[in-house]
């Protein structure tokens, strides 16, 4: 079961068509040709415009072919999260769909009803009881396991941003493997992950030489700083004498030139015609295959909060979430996703964070502990660096702050920034956000908020 999405195109004033990559494969004659072969959902329900029903007939399907389900996919992981919430939410329907045998009449897409119909065509009132069963379920945990028994594996990107959607896959999954199987962009594919079943902590992705030229700019780990000077526009003072050019500029290396254990920024030259363009993304080199680098993911090199002095990394901030998630998760609670955003309207600024929690038995209300949370929020301070704390103990950066938000706030930044052009398969949950419409959305689900009553850092 692939749950995959297109996005209308745009065109061109001179009438070139643009379309996000996915939504060119996925409209393209030769996935149409495979998609039966590879795929539960029927090509029209890709392809029907209107996401709500795209996603509603692509589970019924999902639902209807369950014993020929071996795997789940969706290309980035925060996708498969969405579409299991939407389960959760419409689960009660489609079971209804299958007990009657007749879809529902809100889905009035003619290429959804049509694909549908020779999938649908009976009442099927025992698989109904299956599902109704499942799914009324105190608890989620392995509803992919129990929903999709012969699921093997999920197969969606969980690394960067992604990686804060692996405990909750794990939670639904109930322990069937997370495979993250490739690095890629819209410019090109990079790399594809060698040891399928490897921590999805630990995945490097080993880079295809043929795919295009990939050259490699040293960078510190926070990426941005280092690379900012170099003679593609920018490079740093710090690098050692090898890895610089006559006029003191980082250069970037090609593959057979990088060294174990070093971060660098990806450059590519592709086939299509870009010259040396920086992807935006930093990696870290953790072996070869052959003589193929393999790379971790690291992070975003823009996706970086900032206050005063202190510049805090996606890879950090992740981490700090990360301990204060484990602080949580003993006491029931899941944190599904998160952003962030440095408010600094008022001074000294803070940074904010913005939380969507549940509990893991779904019927749960969600009643939080303010110590708890306060407890989480100085975790989450804790964890960051000596720059972070040393402002936070001179009042230069104010407490930490965590705004709880309300089931479906995600949901609803997902769908501002596919208003704004975004397309839901390419969609990454920012980690950070710096647009102040952004904020608004998420601000308008906030339900409580909390602070680090911590003081001092230092002593
Ligand atoms: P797009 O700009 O929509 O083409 O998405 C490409 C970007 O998605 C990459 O530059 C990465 O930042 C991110 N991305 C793609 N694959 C992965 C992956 N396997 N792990 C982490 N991030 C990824």
């Amino acid at each position: 079961m692939s749950l995959f999405f297109v996005k209308k195109g745009s065109e061109t004033p001179s009438g070139l068509t643009v379309r996000t990559l996915t939504s060119c494969y996925f409209m393209s004659d030769s996935f149409k040709k495979s998609a039966p072969k590879i795929c539960t959902s029927p090509i029209e329900t890709i392809l029907c415009l209107d996401h709500k029903q795209s996603m509603y007939c692509q589970l019924l399907t999902g639902l209807l072919q369950r014993d020929h389900v071996v795997s789940i996919s969706s290309i980035f992981g925060s996708v498969l999260a969405r579409s299991i919430k939407f389960l959760e939410d419409h689960w009660n329907e489609l079971c209804s769909n299958i007990r009657t045998g007749c879809l529902s009449d809100w889905i009035t897409d003619p290429g959804c009803r049509n694909a549908v119909s020779p999938i649908l065509t009976r009442p099927n009132p025992e698989l109904a009881d299956t599902i109704e069963q499942i799914c009324g379920n105190e608890s989620w945990e392995g509803i992919i396991k129990k929903l999709w028994p012969k699921a093997k594996y999920i197969n969606s990107v969980i690394t960067g941003t992604m990686s804060q959607y692996i405990s909750l896959l794990d939670f639904y999954g109930g322990g069937i493997p997370l495979v993250s199987p490739s690095y890629g962009s819209s410019e090109s594919t990079f790399g594809i992950n060698l040891n399928p079943l490897s921590n999805p902590y630990d995945v490097a992705y080993t880079f295809l030489p043929n795919m295009a030229y990939f050259e490699f700019l040293p960078v510190d780990k926070d990426g941005e700083e280092k690379a900012r000077e170099s003679n593609l526009d920018g490079v740093s003072s710090q690098w050692s004498s090898e890895m610089k050019n006559a006029n003191g500029n980082v250069e970037p290396v090609d593959s057979a030139n990088v060294k174990l254990g070093q971060y660098y920024e990806v450059v590519v030259t592709t086939f299509a015609g870009l010259y040396r363009y920086r992807v935006g993304d930093v990696l870290k080199l953790t072996g070869f295959h052959n003589n193929s680098p393999q790379f971790q993911f690291v992070e975003r090199r823009n996706t970086i909060l900032s206050i005063d002095m202190d510049k805090t990394s996606e890879e950090d901030l992740l981490k700090a979430i990360g301990n204060a998630k484990r602080h949580l998760e003993p006491l029931g609670f899941v944190l599904m996703t998160f952003s962030s955003y440095a408010e600094t309207s008022s001074i000294p600024g803070r940074y904010v964070l913005f939380w969507e929690l549940k509990f893991k038995e779904r019927n749960r209300c969600l009643k939080l502990d303010a110590k708890i949370m306060e407890q989480c929020c100085s975790i989450v301070e804790e964890s960051l660096d000596f720059t972070y704390k040393s402002l936070r103990e001179a009042n230069k950066i104010a407490a930490l702050e965590v705004r709880v938000v309300k089931h479906g706030t995600f949901d609803a930044l997902m769908d501002f920034y596919v208003s704004k052009g975004a397309s839901i398969n390419q969609y990454k949950t920012p980690s950070c956000i710096k647009s102040e419409e952004a904020v608004k959305v998420l601000n308008s689900g906030v339900l409580e908020k909390f602070f680090s009553p911590k003081t001092f850092f230092l002593s």
